[in-house]
């Protein structure tokens, strides 16, 4: 940029020195110095005298001319960095947005043919990246959403916390039992939203020690369960935390404390007339035999109390059948009429001795139901039996049966002593009874509304009891219908 004054320097050299328009159209610094060397000293005034003239005005457009010069200059230097810039850092800035993009995880941004150009190699490498850690990225994610699966599948609870005990995985049922939101629990603090000393205790014991912790605890809120808690570190230097395995063992623990208390009570059922037996026995031996006045009297109860105790090994025979095996899993179907009319020819003579009046009240068109015989006769006969057993003289228990919908219904009512309503949920239980001593005096077992309630609900039938005490008591039994095609 600064040799454009030297050229006109060149310029004035070859014009007319004599003119003083060349010598004026020339004038530069350059052009002064070349004439003064040519012309001698006469010129030199002219020119000095021309010079001071003008001096004002040329020193003027000289230092225009320079001005211009200069600015031009840097105009154009600067319009060829521009663009040289623009041209390098373009690429080089859609490569960086390339590569910001694929740190955020999307991999779907093209490179320009421009870029692919100027950088091709960079540009293929690139590509080869993006296909390969967007398919590792796949695959973790399918990994990650697998894992995640299995974890909310799990019936057990999971959750893993980091070495300062901070939630970084909850699975669902572990979410479902404390009561927590993922979007909340993750980063938090485990102490903080399940408030369990003892499973902090665990927890702190299993990030300390190496070997896996294992316990049982309950928990009140969302509801009361029992768990069965194990707390294992997860490994690692250090410990970059634990995981906690809790299993819901209420319906266990339940079931448990069910058959326990079954067992007890089962025992001290068989124990009763067992003891009473042998006492009996004892006291013929002893001597007894011999008193004829006693020694009948003593046979008789012995009599009595072996067929309670044949009485309640059959009940429980028969619970312990249809527990294991269902009441009658081929549903063949039978008619009701027929077997409610047995059962009032069995429990006749019982009715008699207690003055109660059986009465049936069959429909006029048969039932049929999906249900094998002897189960059927086993559901009425207990209803029947308790009917006349807790009825006082003079009262009636009255059956009936009907077709309604899909369903056979048998109702079995009694105007006896009636059951209050504490009780109402209770005697279905194994064993339970309102009142121990009338039962055993009528030689009840404690196991028939037990047995009752198993068969109706192996078929998908309902079981319904209302009463009031020393009014009446109405059971009402609802089975599915069976098909008279098949009856037998
Ligand atoms: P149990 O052999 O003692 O009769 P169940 O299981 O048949 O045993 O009945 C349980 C208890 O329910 C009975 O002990 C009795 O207290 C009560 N109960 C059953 N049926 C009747 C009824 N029809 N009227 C009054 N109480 C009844």
């Amino acid at each position: 940029m600064y040799l454009i004054p030297f050229m006109k320097f060149t310029s004035s050299t070859t014009s007319s020195p004599s003119t003083a328009t060349a010598a004026e159209s020339s004038w530069s610094t350059g052009g002064f110095w070349a004439a003064a060397v040519r012309l001698g000293i006469a010129a030199l005034g002219v020119l000095i005298l021309a010079f001071s003239i003008t001096l004002r005005s040329q020193v003027h457009t000289a230092l225009w001319v320079m001005a211009a010069t200069v600015g031009g200059g840097l105009f154009i230097t600067w319009l060829v960095h521009f663009l040289v810039r623009r041209r390098l850092r373009s690429p080089l800035q859609e490569l960086n947005e390339v590569f910001e993009n694929m740190t955020e995880g999307r991999f779907d941004l093209p490179l320009t043919r421009e870029t692919a150009r100027s950088y091709p190699e960079l540009a293929e490498s690139l590509a080869k990246m993006s296909v390969l850690v967007s398919g590792r990225m796949r695959h973790l994610k399918a990994q990650r959403d697998q894992l995640r699966t299995v974890i909310d599948s799990l019936v057990e609870g999971v959750i893993a916390v980091d070495e300062d005990q901070r939630i970084i995985l909850a699975g669902g049922a572990a979410l479902r039992m404390f009561g927590l939101s993922e979007s909340t629990a993750i980063g938090r603090p485990i102490w903080e939203l399940v408030r369990y000393p003892q499973l902090q205790e665990w927890i702190t014991q299993a990030l300390e020690q190496r070997q896996l912790i294992q316990g049982e605890m309950s928990i009140h809120s969302p509801e009361d369960r029992i768990l069965a808690v194990s707390v294992a570190r997860l490994t690692g230097q250090p410990a970059p935390g634990a995981v906690v395995v809790a299993h819901d063992i209420t319906e266990i623990r339940r079931l448990e404390k069910v058959r326990q208390e079954f067992v007890a009570n089962a025992s001290h059922e068989l124990k009763t007339p067992i003891t009473s037996i042998r006492a009996y026995v004892e006291t013929l031996l002893s001597g007894a035999l011999n008193d004829e006045e006693h020694r009948e009297g003593f046979l008789r109860t012995i009599d009595e109390q072996s067929e309670r105790l044949d009485a309640i090994v059959r009940d429980l025979l028969t619970l312990s059948h249809i527990e294991s095996e269902g009441a009658n899993l081929e549903e063949i179907p039978t008619e009701v009429g027929p077997i409610v009319t047995r059962c009032e020819e069995h429990y006749r003579p019982a009715a008699e001795r207690n003055q109660v009046s059986v009465i049936l009240k069959p429909p006029a068109d048969p039932v049929i139901i999906a249900m094998g015989e002897e189960p059927l006769e086993t559901i009425i006969s207990n209803l029947v039996d308790n009917g006349i057993k807790y009825t006082s003289a003079g009262g009636t228990v009255v059956i009936s049966f009907r077709a309604e919908e899909d369903r056979g219904v048998i109702v079995v009512e009694d105007t006896g002593i009636g059951i209050a309503q504490k009780h109402l949920g209770r005697i279905f239980e194994r064993f339970y009874r309102v009142d121990r001593g009338r039962s055993r005096e009528q030689g009840g077992t404690g196991l028939g509304l037990a047995i009752v309630k198993h068969l109706v609900q192996s078929v998908g039938g309902s079981l319904d009891v209302t009463s009031q005490v020393n009014k009446g008591t109405k059971f009402t039994v609802s089975l599915p219908l069976g098909d008279p095609e098949r009856i037998v």
